[in-house]
């Protein structure tokens, strides 16, 4: 089969931030890694998962793919060959890595999946291995959780690293995912069209500060605009430049906008009085019209 399955990254030293993208099978993957071995652990260069938009390694950008890499970080030279023997139910391969000895050894696996799988669900397979290890092997065998990340760069072996190869099956991913507790809820959702509702009235609400002359600047921040506070005749001193301030629709004021001026009468004023204080003004102007 010469279809292109595997998909991954290739970091060419440990700086490397635009890893360049790479595709092909199993085998092709496996040669690739034993090609870039390194001169030094100094000099050794990286895989993770593919990237998407403009290619930096960030979780953000993470594509999804066919494999996971097991950083295996402290593994009892007792239980060395049963954890072996343990792997050969995948398909894959691995390597020592720079710090593994015999007395200490360590090393990378990559595993073939069923389907490729988004970096959620690459993190939550990774945390029933972890399970799985942690069941049949104790503390003998321990992995990094933080390879499972997609964007983790799993380091390349070192020149004289002997590669090992694993004649199993591809890992289940939807028998795993079955087990996997449920993914933690993601934080509260914008509301787009409370949002939206939210955009259009603050919009028209500049408009209106605009014609009622009350606009003074944007806000160095970019985040709303100073105003000349509507209530200045309450004020009991003179106001600083920004002390009176519309702010924007943001995550810091629920999507909603606000409205804050810092003098002692204007402490209560929201967003909502302002816009009644505008309102107000035009209902009388419109009468004055008519
Ligand atoms: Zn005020």
């Amino acid at each position: 089969m010469n279809a292109v399955t595997f998909t991954w990254s290739h970091g060419a030293n440990r700086y490397d931030v635009t890893p360049a993208q790479h595709g092909g099978t199993l085998r092709e993957f496996a040669r690739f890694v034993a090609r870039h071995r390194a001169p030094s652990k100094a000099r050794a260069g990286y895989i993770c998962a593919p990237l998407g938009n403009e290619g930096h390694r960030k979780a953000a950008n993470a594509l999804q793919r066919a494999w996971l890499a097991l950083d295996v970080d402290d593994i009892d030279p007792a239980a060395f060959v049963e954890w072996r023997l343990h792997l050969t139910r995948w398909r894959g391969f691995g390597w020592p890595t720079a710090r593994s000895s015999p007395e200490a050894p360590r090393e990378r696996v990559v595993i073939e999946l069923s389907d490729e799988v988004s970096r959620d669900d690459g993190v939550r397979i990774g945390d029933l291995l972890q399970r799985d290890v942690a069941e049949n092997f104790g503390v003998a065998v321990r992995l990094d959780p933080c390879q499972f990340r997609a964007e983790q760069p799993a380091f390349l072996p070192l020149a004289d690293a002997v590669p090992f190869y694993l004649l199993g099956d591809p890992l289940d991913v939807p028998t795993w995912l079955a087990q996997a507790p449920p993914a933690p809820p993601p934080p509260p959702p914008l509301d787009e069209a409370a949002a939206e509702l939210a955009d259009v009235r603050m919009r028209c609400l500049l408009g209106r500060l605009q014609a009622l002359r009350l606009l003074r600047a944007p806000l160095h921040n970019h985040e709303g605009y100073a105003l000349h506070c509507p209530w200045v005749a309450l004020h009991t001193s003179e106001s600083g430049v920004t002390a009176t301030a519309v702010l924007y629709p943001s995550e810091a004021n629920g999507w909603r906008g606000g409205f804050s001026c810092l003098h002692s009468h204007c402490r209560g004023r929201r967003l909502r009085d302002l816009l009644a204080l505008v309102s107000a003004v035009e209902t009388t102007e419109a009468e004055h019209v008519d």
